[in-house]
């Protein structure tokens, strides 16, 4: 199964994934091509792959993402080989922006979106400043981005505000554990306990 999470830099998604992939089992986060420079804190293939502009150019020629998206000035995409290696280990989580959004969900429809909100502009803000890793004006973009993503966060199946961070985690690992419930997705496990069955006598 594919969840895509979504919402405005600095409400806490990858914190989130961080914790949600520790404690569900059978669930891996893709990590995403980029063209931003590196954090200090971040390693090349754990949060992103870092490239080259020109790189990713060659990537997108190839048809080797299945959605890619400009995002506060540099590109992002998901890879189709990244998504592929994934789900053959199980479920897979993946972080992208609305735009990333909106084109999984023409490409897959059984995937299980879900928008992340800061509690209020002044928090949004605050974690961005205290994250420390962007510089000043990569900071005022994302907050400038924020409020447009945020007006499409009801298109999404479910909104989670993250205010305390262990109930965020909760209700991330609450949304997985139902969808994997779903009648449709327990279609293999119904015929299963069938067959456990007797055959009926004639
Ligand atoms: P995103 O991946 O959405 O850009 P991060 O996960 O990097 O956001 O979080 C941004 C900052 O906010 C980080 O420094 C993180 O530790 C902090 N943070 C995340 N969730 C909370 C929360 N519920 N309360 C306070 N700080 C948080
Ligand atoms: P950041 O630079 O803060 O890590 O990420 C900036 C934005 O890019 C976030 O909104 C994040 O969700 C988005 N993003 C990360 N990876 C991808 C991706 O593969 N595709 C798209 N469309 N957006 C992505």
């Amino acid at each position: 199964m594919l969840f895509v999470v979504t919402g405005p830099s600095g409400c806490g998604k990858s914190t989130i994934l961080a914790q949600l992939v520790k404690d569900v089992r059978s669930i891996s986060f893709s990590v995403s091509h980029t063209t931003r420079p590196r954090r200090p804190s971040e390693a090349e293939g754990r949060q992103y792959y870092f490239v080259s502009e020109m790189e990713f150019k060659r990537m997108i020629k190839k048809d080797m993402f299945l959605e890619w998206a400009e995002v506060h000035g540099h590109c992002y995409g998901t890879s189709k080989r990244e998504i592929a290696a994934r789900v053959k280990e199980g479920d897979v989580i993946l972080d992208v922006d609305v735009q990333g959004a909106r084109s999984i969900r023409t490409l897959r429809k059984d995937a299980t979106f879900v928008f992340v909100l800061p509690p209020r502009a002044a928090d949004l803000r605050k974690r961005l400043l205290d994250r420390g890793e962007d510089d000043n004006a990569s900071i005022r973009r994302r907050l400038n981005n924020a409020k447009r993503e945020i007006r499409e966060a009801s298109s999404f199946d479910y909104v989670i505000v993250n205010d305390r961070l262990n109930r965020a985690v909760l209700e991330l690992e609450a949304i997985v554990l139902a969808a994997r419930c779903r009648a449709e997705s327990q279609a293999a496990k119904i015929r299963a306990v069938l067959r456990s069955f007797p055959a009926a006598k004639k």
